[in-house]
C-alpha cells in the first residue's frame, strides 16, 4: 500500500514548462549534448570544445570575432524591402518580413559594417541565415553594392561572409537582378585595386 495517492490522474508537466538550462550561462551542444559554459563556448569561437560541432552564428558573432574590440560602424541600417510584387505564398511577404524582423531583431538578411581588423581598416558584409534563410532580395543586393561603394570611397578591403539559401523567391526577378548588380560592383572594386575576402 502506498502512503500517498494521486488525486487527479494525468498530471504531467508540459514540455515548454520544463526547466531548461538557463539561457546565457550554459550552452548545450545539439550534437554531443555536452553542457559547456557559454563563455568557454564563445572563447572557442562557437565550436563545441567536446566534439567540434560548429554552431550556426550570425553577423553579431562574426562582427564580434572580426572587428578589433568589437568596434565598428554599421552602414545603411535602414533599408527594407518594399514588397514590389505584393507576393503571397502561405503568408503575405510583408507579414513574413515583419515576423522575421520581430523574431531576429534584424531588418533583413545582411548587415554591413566598417571597422578595423588587426589594426587595418576593412568593410565587412555578413549574411544572417536566421532571416528567411539568408535569402538574397533587393535589400541584400543594395546593401552589398553600397558596402562596396563604401570600400572604394574609403579605400578599404572588402570581406563578405556568405550564408545564404539563395535568391529570395518572394521577390522573383528582383532577386535575380541582384546577382548582376553585385557582380558589376565587384568588378569596380577590383578595378580600384582593392582586395576582396575570400578572394
Ligand atoms: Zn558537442
Amino acid at each position: 500500500m502506498s502512503w500517498f495517492k494521486r488525486i487527479k490522474e494525468g498530471i504531467t508537466t508540459a514540455t515548454h514548462e520544463k526547466k531548461e538550462t538557463p539561457e546565457g550561462l550554459w550552452y548545450k551542444c545539439p550534437s554531443c549534448k555536452s553542457i559547456i559554459p557559454s563563455q568557454e563556448h564563445e572563447d572557442n569561437m562557437w565550436v563545441c570544445v567536446k566534439c567540434g560541432y560548429h554552431e550556426r552564428i550570425g553577423s553579431e558573432e562574426y562582427f564580434a570575432m572580426l572587428f578589433d574590440n568589437n568596434e565598428f560602424i554599421e552602414i545603411n541600417t535602414d533599408i527594407t524591402s518594399a514588397d514590389p510584387l505584393q507576393f503571397v505564398d502561405t503568408k503575405k511577404y510583408n507579414e513574413r518580413l515583419e515576423d522575421s524582423q520581430k523574431k531576429t531583431g534584424l531588418k533583413d538578411a545582411i548587415r554591413t559594417a566598417s571597422g578595423k581588423l588587426n589594426g587595418f581598416p576593412i568593410t565587412i558584409a555578413c549574411m544572417d541565415f536566421k532571416f528567411i534563410g539568408g535569402s538574397m532580395g533587393s535589400v541584400m543586393g543594395e546593401k552589398i553594392s553600397r558596402a562596396i561603394d563604401y570600400s572604394i570611397e574609403h579605400k578599404t578591403p572588402f570581406m563578405i561572409i556568405s550564408k545564404s539559401g539563395g535568391a529570395r523567391m518572394m521577390e522573383a526577378a528582383y532577386s535575380l537582378m541582384q546577382m548582376a548588380k553585385t557582380s558589376a560592383k565587384l568588378t569596380q572594386l577590383s578595378a580600384a585595386g582593392l582586395p576582396i575576402f575570400p578572394s
